[in-house]
């Protein structure tokens, strides 16, 4: 309080009579407000001026460099607990400021800070990997959960991005669900099995009494020697989809038709009316 009532003090005194000095460094003519505060001096300031003190502190300390460095860091480690504590004040009392501070400094240094992430984890990778494994055989009930959670409530943005995913590197996700199929045979096989039944089942639902069994017999048949004879693999497609999102199509001959395999996947359970004009 003394200070501050002190420098109101100087303050109203300086711009009433506008006093000046004369640098003892620079030479230069200023005003009292461009010299530092120094107790026990006649006008109660440094004989240098700001600048200069500036300048002095700087050039001892680039002389000094060594020296200080090696005091700091002797003072740092005898003192480790109690700086600790004095920063960990200061940043619960600057809560706001700390946070502005450090997205200030990631906004403006964002290029260097993540290519250097990318140096960190390229050279860690292994205890990175180490980490979350171990994390993750922690939490594995919680993990499970948690994925469930996101899996249900994000069910549409999940499969769109699958889908994405797919028309961009149609070879690299063929690719992975192979490998994916032949480390985990047993879910494998679960799932081609459910597969099979719920198409089954699809099937039988959607075939009415009067559709051409012979003739969609027939349509199979020729679906397999088109693949004889290109080598691309043909499918039989449903163009109203069975399970469709907007309409159901039935499993009738003229709701067939034969495409290649991979357009038959890019489809998706989906029904162009544009292609197909069906009035
Ligand atoms: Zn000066």
């Amino acid at each position: 309080m003394g200070l501050n009532l002190r420098l109101t003090k100087r303050c109203m005194l300086n711009s009433l009579a506008k006093k000046t000095k004369t640098c003892s460094k620079c030479g230069e003519v200023k005003t009292l407000d461009d010299f530092k505060e120094q107790k026990g001096c006649k006008d109660g300031c440094r004989p240098e001026c700001r600048d200069c003190t500036k300048k002095q502190q700087k050039e001892y300390y680039e002389a000094n460099k060594v020296e200080l460095m090696r005091k700091q860091k002797i003072y740092t480690q005898k003192n480790a607990n109690k700086i600790s504590e004095r920063s960990k004040k200061w940043r619960a009392k600057n809560r706001d400021k700390c946070i502005k501070k450090h997205k200030d400094y990631y906004e403006k240094n964002k290029v260097e800070i993540l290519a250097a992430q990318k140096v960190f984890y390229e050279d860690n990778k292994e205890l990175f990997a180490k980490r979350t494994k171990k994390y993750r055989d922690n939490n594995v009930e919680k993990l499970k959960l948690t994925s469930k959670e996101y899996r249900t409530k994000n069910k549409d943005l999940i499969a769109a991005k699958k889908h994405e995913d797919y028309l961009k590197n149609p070879e690299k996700v063929k690719l992975k669900w192979q490998a994916w199929h032949k480390s985990n045979p047993e879910k494998s096989k679960a799932i081609n099995t459910t597969k099979a039944a719920r198409r089954r089942c699809q099937k039988l639902q959607a075939t009415p009494a009067w559709a051409d069994e012979k003739a969609i017999a027939e349509i199979y048949l020729k679906a397999q020697e088109i693949t004889k004879i290109t080598g691309v693999r043909y499918s039989v497609d449903h163009i109203i989809p069975l399970q469709g999102e907007l309409v159901s199509g039935l499993h009738v001959e003229n709701n067939l038709e034969i495409i290649s395999l991979s357009e038959n996947c890019q489809k998706n359970n989906k029904f162009n009316p544009l292609k197909h004009q069906i009035a």
